[in-house]
């Protein structure tokens, strides 16, 4: 799944992968655990996702490479967050050699409402569900805290951005002429993105079989 930061790539990803009994692998909730639970890997990607820069190719490769190869990913799985470089699409093609097709969705939203939703985006200190908000301060989901997300405030939230453009949007170039791949127009109310998603994955991977997205 691609798109900016705000693009609603997780919440896209979550109903997916539920819908369709699928792991969701986000690449930023494995960091963000890393970091809480105080990992080596934690301990080293801290300071580069707080300043909204990209932790090396090497180690998410790798990070990913390891959880693709776990049982549960076997019959499919959605990816939220990776690739976020042609370094890391191009391991990805090598990781996906022989297991069916890769479904690329790119979520494409204008930047000011990407702005909005990151301003009002806060997630749940203890289950680590997104919500947008400005003035509720505890979790639907599980009555947890809501928080800020530390990399959410004005100035990293522009290093992102930046860092996207030159970084995942050639990503797209890399994807556009393979017949799996789909653009979804997310800013749109989040149920109509998931059905439009849910039917582009669908048909885009009936061309060739089972769905990794
Ligand atoms: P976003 O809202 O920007 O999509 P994520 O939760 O996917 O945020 O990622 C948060 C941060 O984790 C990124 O800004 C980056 O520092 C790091 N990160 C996540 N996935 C990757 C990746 N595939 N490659 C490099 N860095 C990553």
């Amino acid at each position: 799944m691609l798109g900016p930061p705000g693009a609603g790539k997780g919440t896209q990803a979550e109903r997916f992968a539920r819908k369709h009994a699928l792991p969701k692998i986000s690449t930023g909730d494995i960091l963000r655990e890393a970091i809480h639970a105080g990992t080596e890997l934690g301990r080293s990607a801290k300071a580069t996702i707080y300043a909204g820069g990209l932790v090396s190719d090497d180690v998410m490769i790798g990070i990913v490479g390891q959880r693709l190869g776990q049982p549960d990913a076997a019959r499919g799985f959605v990816l939220d967050g990776f690739p976020r470089t042609v370094t890391q699409a191009t391991a990805l093609d090598g990781m996906i050699n022989g297991r069916g097709p890769l479904v690329v969705v790119d979520i494409t939203v204008p930047e000011e409402v990407l702005l909005r939703r990151l301003a009002a985006r806060r997630i749940c200190g203890s289950c680590g569900v997104t919500a947008q908000v400005d003035w509720i301060t505890t979790c639907g989901n599980c009555g947890g805290d809501l928080k800020h997300r530390r990399d959410d405030n004005e100035a990293v939230v522009l290093e992102r951005l930046k860092v996207y453009h030159r970084e995942t949007l050639p990503i797209v170039e890399f994807y556009a002429a393979r017949p799996t791949f789909r653009t979804i127009d997310g800013n749109q109310p989040p149920d109509i993105v998931t059905s439009a998603m849910d039917k582009a994955i669908c048909q885009a991977s009936a061309l060739t079989g089972e769905a990794h997205a």
